[in-house]
């Protein structure tokens, strides 16, 4: 597995909840970023081997790619399949707020209590969590789509994907991935950010006190870039320090002649 360049890459749909459509299916045990799970009904279920790429997805675009480690399976599990009552299809929909909650697509029927049928089925497991690499959004369904894609088939959970496209694709999306990542299992290289300090020379106004108290006096504590500011104080960044030592000073001055609340 540690050897050449995986030369084949799989997509993975992961289906949120709220997202499933077709619930012939009633879903799958996923860890997006560990484990990927399927069973003898999926298309394309024997694909998927050990050293090949996974590019992980969901109906919006990639999650992370990653090179699967292990793949598991498991005979002889017992599994529901919903079917419609009409025409017997798996392809019902499940409606979140209408009455009856489920329409066949096929027939168009539409019932509360589907056929429910046992079977046996083989499950898969493909493991990958060691070499995760998480995309987050970077790369649309649109663009996986569009480039990566080695059959149209789109309602399958299990999809070849060419390994070459899919890298090119991650790396205009700065994506950085080290040459053989999967190797060490070390996903992103890191850029080196020096440590330390150096002496600068800064402009400073002349008359900035007095400055900053016109302004406060003219505009409150408004912010140009953010607008009125919670509290009494504008928040202004590198200034808060200055400006809390003369807000203390200030204050103690005020209340010490009984004046009104003027904080700066
Ligand atoms: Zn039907």
């Amino acid at each position: 597995m540690e050897g050449a360049d995986p030369s084949r890459a799989w997509s993975f749909l992961v289906v949120n909840e709220g997202d499933r459509q077709h619930q012939g299916n009633q879903g799958y045990d996923d860890e997006p970023s560990r484990y990927y799970s399927w069973d003898s009904t999926v298309p394309n279920r024997d694909g998927p081997q050990e050293g090949d790429l996974c590019a992980v997805r969901d109906s919006r675009g990639l999650l992370g790619i990653s090179q699967i480690d292990e793949i598991t399976r498991s005979e002889g599990e017992e599994k529901t399949r919903l079917r419609c009552r009409e025409c017997e299809s798996t392809a019902l929909k499940s409606r979140a707020t209408v009455r009856p909650t489920y329409r066949c697509s096929s027939c168009k029927a539409a019932f509360d209590e589907p056929i429910e049928q046992p079977i046996e089925v083989t499950v898969y497991r493909a493991d990958y969590g060691r070499s995760w690499v998480s995309v987050g959004g970077a790369v649309t369904a649109g663009e996986l789509e569009a480039d990566c894609y080695l059959s149209g088939a789109k309602q399958h959970a299990i999809r070849p994907v060419d390994p070459q496209a899919l890298r090119q694709l991650a790396a205009t999306r700065q994506i950085l991935i080290a040459g053989e990542w999967w190797r060490t299992g070390g996903a992103v290289e890191a850029l080196e950010i020096p440590g330390g300090h150096r002496r600068l020379t800064a402009l400073a106004r002349v008359g900035q006190g007095e400055f900053r108290r016109r302004l406060l006096e003219r505009f409150g504590p408004v912010c140009a870039f953010t607008g009125p500011q919670p509290g009494k104080e504008p928040a202004c960044g590198p200034r808060d320090r200055l400006r809390k030592r003369s807000t203390t000073r200030t204050r103690r001055g005020a209340s010490a002649q009984g004046r009104s609340s003027r904080t700066v």
